[in-house]
């Protein structure tokens, strides 16, 4: 029988995260592939969206969500990157930032428009990109000499042309924990308006920069000229640890925001009733929310770097998010699908290969990306696992 899915979604199978969780299921490894926490989060989120849900807040929330969450949107980007959105009109609530960014991507690209971004990409970022028949240009992150992740600034503008649409851009990037700097947006910026594309920056990370970052997080909608021509999109999965409520939101002028609605309200319509007043009390929390959520991930990043250290891996130092990449090559790997399809067996722990979110696959072919958004046990007994594999 043919295949009856259709051709552009062919070369998608099931995602990594899927493939690498159920392997850790059924392995019983330590699961540091799939990116989601072993805690639950602030207790003030959990108890609002208990008393909403037993409180009778369980019908079709209004299409761009509800006005509380909304307001709290708007006041929690004036209050953390200056940025002014009207709540009414500018911010629309979506089913996580990967609804947020296929509605965005949908809504502005016309079939054969291009779509500049970075790889390695957030793999849905390559099927929404071709769900619209639109064409990505990736433009590739390296190692460079003091493990921070760059790209050819000369790539980076051959990769701009008479078709681009849209640049995505992941700010702390995921997989490689890269914070991009000012001079490096404000190139984006640059090619942006001198090519009059739009951008759609994903934020999802947007308060997990660790304090020895070079750079604070910086929205590319901050920089001159930005605002008016950037959907900007955030979620509450990674900031308040409930990656499963998928609560997100895009924010942008009117008329890109409602471009973006037109087309998110016929994928979901909308979701989440009782957690959307939840994610509003969750933002609204005090800075020392924050300053701990993401001082707690910046030790568990340091027990995961010198964990990997230990096991031989060669390990390149995030400077955001919750995920390490590491590079294989000093334990005898050679290809990072093989290396983590037996990780499992050899020593009980499941990492994600990075090389699958690369069009050029060399460029990511022995680098590996591991979670530590994991309670310091769970980290620990990882790290005693994989320093047996060297033995193994
Ligand atoms: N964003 C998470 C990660 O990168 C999980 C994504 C998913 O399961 N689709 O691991």
């Amino acid at each position: 029988m043919t295949d009856p899915l259709v051709r552009r979604m062919r070369p998608f199978g099931t995602t990594i995260f899927a493939e690498m969780s159920a392997l850790a299921v059924r392995t019983g490894a330590v699961n540091l592939g799939q990116g989601f926490p072993d805690t639950d989060g602030p207790a003030q989120m959990l108890a609002a969206a208990a008393e909403a849900l037993r409180g009778g807040r369980n019908q079709y929330p209004p299409g761009p969500g509800i006005p509380e969450l909304r307001a709290a949107v708007a006041a929690h980007q004036r209050r953390f990157w200056g940025l002014e959105y009207d709540p009414d009109g500018e911010v629309l609530i979506t089913a996580g930032a990967t609804e947020a960014v296929a509605a965005a991507i949908l809504a502005l690209c016309e079939p054969g428009d291009e779509v500049v971004c970075f790889e390695p990409y957030y793999d849905s970022y390559a099927a929404s990109i071709a769900l619209a028949g639109a064409v990505r240009r990736p433009v590739t992150l390296y190692p460079g000499p003091e493990g921070r992740y760059q790209f050819d600034p000369a790539a980076l503008r051959a990769a701009f042309g008479p078709r681009t649409r849209l640049v995505l851009v992941n700010s702390p990037h995921n997989p490689t924990g890269k914070v991009f700097t000012r001079e490096e947006l404000a190139l984006v910026a640059r090619l942006c308006q001198e090519f009059d594309a739009y951008a759609v920056t994903d934020e999802v990370y947007e308060h997990l920069i660790f304090t020895d970052a070079a750079t604070p997080h910086l929205p590319l909608a901050t920089l001159p000229g930005m605002r008016e021509r950037t959907v900007r999109i955030s979620s509450a999965g990674k900031t308040f640890s409930c990656t499963g409520w998928k609560i997100g939101w895009a924010s942008g002028p009117a008329p890109l925001v409602s471009a973006v609605t037109r087309v998110k309200q016929f994928l979901t319509y909308v979701n989440g009733a009782p957690l959307q007043p939840a994610v509003a009390v969750a933002l609204g929390l005090g800075d020392d929310y924050y300053t701990a959520f993401r001082d707690g991930l910046q030790a568990r990043r340091d027990q995961l770097l010198s964990g990997l250290a230990d096991a031989g891996f060669g390990v390149l130092r995030p400077e955001g998010t919750y995920f390490v990449t590491a590079d294989i090559t000093p334990l005898g790997g050679t290809d990072g699908v093989e290396f983590c399809r037996s990780l499992p067996e050899r020593c009980g722990v499941v990492a994600v290969p990075t090389q699958v979110f690369y069009d050029d696959a060399d460029a990511g072919r022995r680098l590996v990306r591991f979670a530590f958004c994991k309670r310091p046990e769970v980290l620990a007994e990882a790290a005693d696992r994989l320093r047996g594999y060297a033995k193994s």
